[in-house]
């Protein structure tokens, strides 16, 4: 049954009329040129008839060169030899009409091998517009990168400006807070010392704004560079607990730490900024705790034989963070709610600024809390 319907199809389809009607170019091409075409190939040529197209090599239906592939003679060769050697073949090229017009197409070559002189079909598909969305494309990527670049820079040069600003405003700072520190020490009825007591208090509040600012953008604009120095943790720990301790009473607050036993006390690294991470969160924990009070756990969470990875966690039972507001906590300038700075001040940068320093020491920092019971600050 089915050998009769295709041996009727074949009887009945007139093959030379359906190739004159392809919607897309179609050639015959031996090794004397194309030798016959289809009305497509003769319009997309821009020829008259398709006498201007019979005889021709390839290469001259092209410019002299193909992107790529080389002179148009030997690439048009080198894609019949593919072709010939595979069966079929499909790649890109530049063709040109008859006035010289170019238009790029996807080619597809299949070899039909009847006697000894091999043919070759060739299809065209018009693929300018194709050609055209990927160069708009690549243009558009080109101008995003330099936009990109554009805008790091501009970002770099703001954050320089603002490392160079707040330096230059420590200096005079340092001069008034160091001032008020002397004028304390001389003779001043109650009054005058109340009023030169504010002002130390805000001189120094304004002082740990800087600093952060100051900090904040020296790790925007690349400026910071992690120490590696010796140091004893016990003792580090217990310096700065002292200071702490300071805060902690003033608030009528429990203050300590515990280090496990697994924690080398001999390291290298860099205690500045270790310290300056447990500041803030300890500082952090202090301000927001009314009762009850913060304590620091340090463990040792890996080991290799180069290095040692520590984890230090600050517990408090202080007023909690909302789930919803955990995840923008490390956002530069995010605070809680925005009362929390009038009423317990700071700039919303601290975490960032710990953030930040943890990652450049290989770590990586996190918080769980349940509102009005507490928080534990993580970092490791
Ligand atoms: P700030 O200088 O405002 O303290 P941070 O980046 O250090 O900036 O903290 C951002 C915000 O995270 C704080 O304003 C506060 O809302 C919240 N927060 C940080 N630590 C705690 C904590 N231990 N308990 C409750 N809220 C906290």
């Amino acid at each position: 049954m089915l050998s009769t319907a295709k041996n009727n199809v074949a009887q009945t389809v007139d093959f030379q009329e359906v190739f004159q009607n392809l919607n897309d170019p179609f050639l015959i091409l031996n090794q004397a040129g194309f030798q016959d075409c289809n009305a497509a190939a003769v319009k997309i040529f821009g020829a008259q008839s398709k006498e201007k197209i019979l005889h021709t090599h390839p290469s001259t239906l092209s410019p002299p060169h193909q992107p790529g592939k080389g002179p148009s003679e030997e690439a048009a060769n080198e894609m019949i030899g593919i072709a010939l050697e595979k069966g079929s073949h499909r790649f890109e090229w530049d063709h040109q009409t008859i006035d010289g017009k170019i238009f790029p197409v996807e080619i597809t070559l299949g070899v039909i091998r009847k006697g000894d002189d091999p043919l070759l079909f060739v299809q065209f598909h018009d693929i300018s517009h194709r050609k055209r969305s990927e160069m708009a494309l690549e243009a558009a990527t080109r101008k995003a990168q330099f936009l990109a670049v554009e805008a790091t820079q501009a970002c770099r040069t703001k954050s320089e400006f603002l490392a160079n600003m707040s330096h230059e405003i420590r200096t005079p700072m340092n001069g008034v807070i160091g001032m008020t520190g002397l004028l304390l020490d001389t003779e001043l009825d109650p009054e005058q010392r109340q009023f030169v007591e504010i002002l130390r208090n805000s001189g120094e509040a304004m002082m740990d704004v800087i600093n952060d600012i100051l900090d904040f953008s020296k790790i925007e604009a690349g400026k910071i560079e992690m120490e590696k120095t010796d140091f004893e943790m016990s003792n580090m720990l217990a310096d700065f607990s002292d200071l702490m301790r300071v805060s902690a009473d003033d608030r009528n607050l429990d203050w300590g730490f515990t280090i496990e036993s697994g924690v080398h006390d001999h390291l290298l690294g860099d205690p500045g900024r270790l310290r300056q991470v447990l500041t803030n969160l300890v500082g952090n924990a202090l301000k927001f705790t009314q009762e009850g009070g913060v304590h620091l756990h340090v463990e040792k969470q890996e080991e290799t034989k180069k290095t040692v990875s520590l984890k230090f966690s600050v517990e408090d039972s202080g007023i909690g963070i909302p789930a919803q507001r955990v995840s923008r906590l490390f956002k530069a300038f995010s605070q809680v709610d925005s009362s929390t700075s009038r009423k317990y001040g700071g700039t919303g940068l601290g975490l960032t600024i710990s953030q930040k320093l943890v990652q450049m020491m290989g770590g990586s920092i996190g918080v769980q809390s349940t509102e009005g019971e507490g928080s534990t600050f993580s970092f490791t």
